[in-house]
């Protein structure tokens, strides 16, 4: 029954990243993980988001073994049970291809704290190109991760946002791209300033309170 909880969060997230516009056609996916049992919600691989039912969620177990499959779970799956078995604190993760997010992983561009929210999670650095759902992306990521990193950009590609829940890591995805947004308009418009490093340390604390 629990499981079924995590589905519904997990669908309706997909359906937010959607409505948002954070992903196209079948790009991006998104997952929860149930802290008690360790089983992980995950949306499936290549369908539609505007088709997706709570049937289509997958339940993997944390070594990414099917436990129940109607569909077949998201290809990056070996990114999303790394980051699981790597941060305790981590219960969901959204990984998209917002369009702004993705231009900066494209220049190669670390994303400054440029707005309050940002201030929680950022800087938001950039991980090197490599294969899409690849266990080496998977590796990358969680380095990049480190302990307590929440955004990463991935070169070429796009975001991936964990939070304590699966609507933190939205969240915090949202951010991620307004941060970008606002980043390359300002770029765009002939300067752009950070949130003094001070502040945004302050921020942060305020934040993990
Ligand atoms: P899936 O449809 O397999 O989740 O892949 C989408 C994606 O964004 C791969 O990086
Ligand atoms: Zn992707």
């Amino acid at each position: 029954m629990m499981l079924m909880g995590l589905r519904r969060q997990v669908l309706d997230v997909s359906v937010q990243v959607y409505r948002t516009q954070m992903a196209r056609g079948t790009s991006g996916n998104v997952s929860a993980r149930d802290p008690e049992s360790g089983m992980i919600a995950i949306t499936p691989s290549a369908i539609p988001y505007e088709r997706l039912q709570e049937e289509d969620i997958v339940i993997i177990d944390p070594n990414g073994e099917l436990v129940y499959d109607h569909q077949r779970p998201s290809s990056e799956t070996p990114m999303h049970t790394l980051v699981y078995r790597e941060r305790q604190d981590v219960n969901g993760i959204v990984h998209t291809h917002s369009l702004y997010a993705t231009v900066f992983s494209v220049l190669n561009k670390e994303l400054p704290v440029v707005t309050v929210p940002m201030a929680a999670f950022g800087p938001v650095p950039v991980v090197p190109f490599r294969f899409p759902g690849s266990q080496e992306l998977a590796e990358e990521v969680v380095r990049c991760l480190g302990y307590r990193q929440k955004a990463v950009l991935m070169q070429n590609h796009g975001a991936l946002c964990v939070g304590n829940t699966v609507e933190e890591a939205l969240e915090c995805a949202i951010y991620t791209e307004e941060g970008a947004q606002v980043s390359y308009l300002a770029l765009l418009a002939g300067g752009l300033n950070p949130i003094p490093g001070r502040y945004v340390s302050a921020i942060k604390e305020a934040s993990q309170i």
